[in-house]
């Protein structure tokens, strides 16, 4: 498509974008009397106007039945997950049986290296990107030290090429090819925090099968962003966060995924609790573990109510949207849309300001585009911010701006560049 600069092309875009309406359903920060330009849904995703009622419906539940309330009124606690895990099971492309909701991410993270991390004779390294979120490098160290491995040794991390910023596919290939013998665990992000680069996950799911090694995945940033065949890909294992492209409030509930083909498998290690106890006997409190078939097999603790009505809301405007595929045809064109104005800008000042480290290609990238400034990057990044502009500053040098499809319009798109133009000619000495 040929984008224009200008403020009414950019109305235009919102006028023939059948998910604007959407944004209606959303509360927008205000910074001076005005909606700000919110583009950190990759960091945290806004509240929708349906949550407070659908916490409320939860709170007065408790407030009329008390404890009955796990099976009694018109969303029994017991089945309440239920109403999520069918959305979620869309968003990530599983079976609903491989889907469950539970904990927070990095806590899902060991519970499912619990079992899929298995150390075992010269297999036992972990091969993941270098530069994953730091939550995810010291689950990762803490787990091999856990098994009582030097983490210099036992983690093998994969950085771009000298002067690249994303990481080749052939590269990751070629390399767990090369290490096939020493990997227990492939582990990697769908997205990358940082750069926003979204990986070939399932040539990684493949590899790494071949090479022996179980594969997981950390989607807290492709959840929700991007269209995703968890089942079809064959991954182990993945887990992500909700709060991000899934609005569910700020430490909001994680998901997890287990593949089907690992239901039945009754040597995988399991850190249990009575919540994955199987449902039909789970309240007989008999000595003995014994999982639910499915992912819900791997819970451990009393489902959250409150957590879970928090991101109830929010998966009902991903159903009400029709399909991530359909919400990802939008979050295409904003974020080329904001690639071509950021580029604008840059031919404006006359030289390269704001590098895009993002991949170009669309294939490999979602709703985000991480920016680094020649120069005064933490200045313009500041400039944004008194402006009403909310993107995010990741050290050492990046700035992060997400159009998100729900809630986003192209008209913000053109705002924020607007402001990156008028942040250049304000702060940086010419
Ligand atoms: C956001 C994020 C986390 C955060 O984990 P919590 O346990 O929810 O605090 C972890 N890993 C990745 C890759 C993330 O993007």
């Amino acid at each position: 498509m040929n984008f224009e600069n200008s403020q009414a092309f950019a109305q235009s875009l919102d006028a023939n974008d059948q998910f604007h309406s959407f944004r209606d359903e959303f509360h927008i920060p205000q910074h001076e009397g005005n909606n700000a330009i919110y583009l950190c849904g990759n960091s945290l995703g806004l509240q929708p106007k349906s949550t407070e009622s659908v916490i409320a419906n939860q709170l007065a539940a408790w407030r009329n039945l008390g404890v009955e309330g796990w099976f009694e009124g018109n969303e029994p606690w017991l089945q309440y997950h239920k109403q999520l895990i069918s959305p979620l099971a869309k968003i990530v492309g599983a079976q609903e049986n491989e889907i469950a909701v539970m904990n927070s991410l990095t806590v899902n993270l060991h519970l499912l290296m619990v079992s899929f991390y298995k150390p075992a004779g010269k297999r036992y390294k972990i091969l993941m990107e270098a530069g994953a979120f730091p939550s995810d490098q010291y689950a990762v160290e803490s787990q091999v030290k856990f098994h009582g491995f030097d983490p210099s040794d036992a983690v093998i991390e994969l950085f771009p090429r000298e002067g690249e910023y994303i990481l080749r596919t052939d590269d990751i290939l070629a390399q767990i090819e090369a290490n096939a013998d020493e990997i227990a665990l492939v582990l990697f992000a769908g997205i990358n925090y940082y750069t926003g680069q979204l990986f070939d996950l399932k040539a990684i799911a493949e590899a790494g099968h071949k090479a022996g090694a179980y594969v997981g995945f950390d989607l807290a940033h492709a959840a929700g962003n991007v269209p995703l065949k968890l089942h079809e890909w064959g991954a182990d294992f993945a887990c992500w966060c909700s709060y991000k492209y899934m609005n569910s409030g700020p430490g909001g509930i994680s998901g997890i995924f287990v593949h089907e083909k690992h239901h039945n498998d009754d040597t995988l290690d399991r850190f249990a609790g009575w919540w994955g106890y199987r449902l039909d006997t789970r309240f007989k409190m008999t000595q003995g573990f014994q999982p639910e078939i499915g992912a819900e097999g791997w819970q451990v603790s009393t489902s959250p109510i409150l957590l879970m009505a928090s991101l109830n809301a929010s998966l009902q405007l991903f159903e009400k949207a029709g399909s991530i595929e359909a919400l990802n045809k939008k979050s295409i064109q904003l974020t080329a849309y904001l690639e071509y104005l950021i580029n604008e800008v840059n031919k404006e000042i006359g030289y390269e300001h704001f590098k895009i480290i993002t991949p170009a290609n669309q294939q490999e990238r979602g709703s985000q585009l991480s920016i680094i400034c020649k120069s005064d990057g933490k200045a313009i990044f500041d400039y944004l911010v008194s402006n009403g502009v909310i993107g995010d500053w990741r050290e050492p040098d990046v700035i992060r701006i997400s159009p998100v499809p729900l809630y986003n319009s192209f008209e913000d798109v053109y705002q924020a560049a607007k402001y990156l133009l008028e942040a250049v000619k304000q702060v940086v000495k010419q």
